[in-house]
């Protein structure tokens, strides 16, 4: 299977070489060339696997060059041992008749990106190795907060690989910050900026392309790579748990053969959605994709009038993952939409730099109907929805997956669509202890430490030893640098 540049279908490159890159040199993403198909019987297969033996066989419909030992010793290494603190990885709650809960976040930092960022580096220090490059990789990551974490966890001394972290100072939450400043391991760095996280994204993106910076890397045996859902082997990773949750209803009886579900996804870049939507397309019966934004919601307008626009006030909400005005992976959905026309992503692409907006193509936006319905949830519609289910269901859901069930809720209630399904929960509620006291009303402490302990009180529901120790431990990292210095910022740290 090869991958090809959204900006140049002329690119074409191996799994490798697009994990190992990240973006092409014209800014493109790569995709895959084509969708390799899974047929309900291999589903049904599945329903007898680990996660690790789900992943390593839905990864290898993509990753062609890796073998199926491979791709199962890096699945093993990444899912197994314990690094995950349920047995099923991404198990599934219940919830009424109709609801499934898709908890993503039993990883080493609580969030959903451990699903990918744990395999990512193994699957990063393979494919430079297949390659054949004796290089360091440095890897520059943009976060809205729960990136950047898993990132330096999956990267923290691993060899050949360095990291340099970049957050917006205000828009993260404490445990999320304290989770990155007291990060371990020698090959990490660990930034705030002064701006926000569009702000971090474009400046790192920036970085990668400057030819001028990539030939003094070069120079010192180094090359910039990226762990942001922008490189391919971020996004493979997600699409194994759609199918394993799908599995997983089928092995429990929830669900028929084919019976179709809805999946409904608390979305920022667009990353989890769209390996939903890869998921779609490769066989998995999804019916809608249900794309939830909160009060930043350039994609459900986007969703409304096939116009994206990110020409809007940016708001700082409580669900701050979500915060993001120019979501980067849409530029892969545009791509497949619109025919695999590159020419058709160029000139989208190229108006949003200079004029901050765009107009898909009347086929693509029809196309787009079909397959998605967006909606969103402010802050007070979030808490309200946290309080409900915790009241009526006992389920506590963190303040992204509540905007999610938020969503789906507006959405059967308007279509009267009653189809099951799948709701991807991002993170623990321990992550933003801060918002969900709020929504149930309870007194909110000063300290984040008492805060843990008030809602484990309050609710039963215990707070991973891991965070617990982050907010425990001492700070190595304090550096905030405004905007414009990243790219000096990074000069220094490499000495470059
Ligand atoms: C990153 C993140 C999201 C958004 O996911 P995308 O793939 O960027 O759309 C939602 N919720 C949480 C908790 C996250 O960390």
């Amino acid at each position: 299977m090869k991958y090809v540049s959204t900006r140049d279908k002329g690119v074409s490159v191996s799994a490798a070489r697009a994990i190992s890159q990240g973006i092409s040199q014209e800014r493109g993403l790569f995709v895959p060339e084509g969708f390799p198909q899974v047929s309900m019987r291999e589903i049904g297969d599945m329903a007898d696997m680990t996660y690790v033996q789900r992943a390593a066989f839905v990864l290898g419909k993509f990753l062609t060059e890796f073998t199926e030992e491979e791709l199962l010793a890096l699945a093993e290494k990444a899912y197994g041992g314990g690094k995950f603190d349920d047995e099923a990885v991404a198990p599934l709650s219940k919830i009424g008749e109709r609801e499934y809960i898709l908890e993503l976040w039993h990883g080493p930092t609580c969030a959903f990106k451990d699903m990918a960022l744990q395999l990512l580096p193994l699957l990063m220090a393979a494919s430079v190795e297949k390659e054949g490059l004796a290089r360091e990789t440095v890897i520059l990551v943009a976060t809205s907060g729960d990136t950047g974490k898993a990132a330096l966890e999956g990267f923290q001394d691993v060899p050949g690989t360095r990291i340099a972290v970049f957050y917006p100072e205000n828009g993260v939450s404490d445990v999320q910050k304290r989770q990155m400043m007291t990060q371990e391991g020698e090959n990490v760095a660990v930034c705030g900026i002064k701006g926000n996280f569009d702000d971090a994204q474009t400046a790192v993106k920036n970085i990668f392309t400057d030819p001028g910076m990539a030939a003094r890397l070069a120079g010192k045996g180094m090359a910039f790579s990226s762990a942001n859902s922008i490189n391919w082997g971020r996004l493979a990773p997600q699409i194994v748990y759609y199918f394993s949750a799908y599995a997983s209803l089928l092995a429990e009886g929830e669900i028929a053969e084919d019976e179709g579900v809805n999946v409904a996804v608390p979305t920022g870049n667009f990353g989890n959605i769209l390996a939903a939507y890869y998921a779609k397309r490769m066989g998995l019966p999804i019916e809608r994709l249900i794309c939830a934004s909160n009060r930043n919601h350039v994609l459900s307008d986007f969703f409304e009038t096939g116009v994206y626009d990110k020409n809007r006030e940016f708001f700082e909400t409580i669900s701050p993952s979500m915060d993001i005005l120019i979501s980067s992976n849409l530029e892969r959905l545009l791509y497949h939409l619109h025919g695999e026309d590159d020419g058709e992503v160029r000139r989208m692409m190229g108006e949003l730099e200079s004029a901050g907006r765009y107009r898909v193509s009347e086929a693509a936006q029809k196309a787009l109907r079909e397959e998605f319905a967006g909606g969103y949830a402010d802050d007070g519609e979030t808490k309200a929805t946290i309080r409900r289910y915790f009241e009526e269901y006992g389920y506590l859901p963190d303040t992204h997956t509540a905007v999610a069930l938020s969503v789906a809720k507006a959405y059967r209630e308007k279509t009267g669509d009653s189809t099951k399904t799948i709701v991807a929960s991002t993170a623990n509620p321990h992550k933003f202890a801060d918002s969900v006291l709020d929504a149930l009303g309870a007194k909110n402490p000063e300290n984040a430490l008492e805060r843990a302990k008030a809602l484990e009180a309050l609710t039963g529901v215990a707070c991973p030893p891991q965070l617990l120790a982050a907010l425990e431990k001492p700070c190595r990292f304090g550096d905030v640098v405004g905007k414009e210095e990243i790219g000096g910022y990074v000069e220094k740290l490499l000495g470059v």
